[in-house]
């Protein structure tokens, strides 16, 4: 996601350059309706982005990127192909994914460690880390700890974490969204993004 909002903001900014976006899927948001992979693909061939899909990256030296054993000549490189919790968190000695991140029960505690509470990015979770679900398991905790100072039982089962889903930029007109199991795309989607930000940026002060 924040290598289609770069690219398409780069494209934008600068069209002397050539733009290669490499995508590890076989097309761009994989896991999310085709209707939106097209109209992101259809934004980018138009705009000159050279969008390679089924890539992966094994490799990155000055000057050269390595896409499946393929050394490829390049200036710069963003990687934007996510992050991973920090070593602290890597090191502990408790139970990870595959990715490094913290395996919790419902109740978003380190199993064999009750007391300790794992979250946002650094948590194992059902959906792709983004502050949105970072928010909605902070309010669990704290619900969870309330109860717990209250000396309250624990539901039985926690509320599904349930996200809205998400809003990008396509340069500076035209966007795509995934909102409610909807997609919205077009100069509306930029405009609920821009309100989006808009409102996070007043509530922060
Ligand atoms: C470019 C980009 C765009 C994004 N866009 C969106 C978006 O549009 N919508 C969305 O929902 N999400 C977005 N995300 C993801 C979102 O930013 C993260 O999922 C969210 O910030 C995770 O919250 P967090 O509290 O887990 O981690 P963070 O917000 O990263 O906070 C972790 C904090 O811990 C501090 N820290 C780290 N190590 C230590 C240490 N050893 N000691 C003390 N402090 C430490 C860090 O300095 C940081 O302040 C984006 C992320 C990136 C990188």
């Amino acid at each position: 996601m924040s290598g289609i909002e770069l690219a398409s903001e780069l494209r934008e900014s600068r069209t002397d350059l050539e733009i290669i976006l490499y995508d590890r899927g076989p097309r761009i948001l994989r896991n999310f309706p085709e209707k939106l992979s097209n109209y992101i693909a259809k934004w980018f061939r138009e705009n000159n982005v050279n969008v390679v899909p089924n890539s992966l990256i094994d490799k990155v030296e000055q000057g050269t990127i390595y896409n499946n054993g393929t050394p490829e000549p390049v200036d710069i490189v963003v990687w934007t192909a996510g992050i991973q919790p920090v070593e602290i968190v890597r090191k502990l000695p408790i139970d990870t994914n595959k990715s490094g991140r913290v395996i919790v029960n419902q109740y978003h505690q380190v199993p064999t460690y009750k007391n300790v509470y794992v979250v946002g990015d650094c948590a194992a979770l059902p959906h792709a880390p983004s502050a949105q679900l970072a928010e909605v398991q902070g309010d669990q905790i704290a619900d969870v700890l309330k109860k717990q100072w209250n000396h309250e039982p624990l539901p039985e089962k926690m509320p599904e974490l349930k996200v809205q889903g998400f809003l990008g930029s396509l340069g500076e007109k035209k966007g795509f969204a995934y909102i409610m199991d909807r997609t919205v795309t077009g100069r509306l989607a930029h405009i609920l993004k821009s309100g989006v930000l808009w409102l996070y940026k007043y509530h922060n002060g």
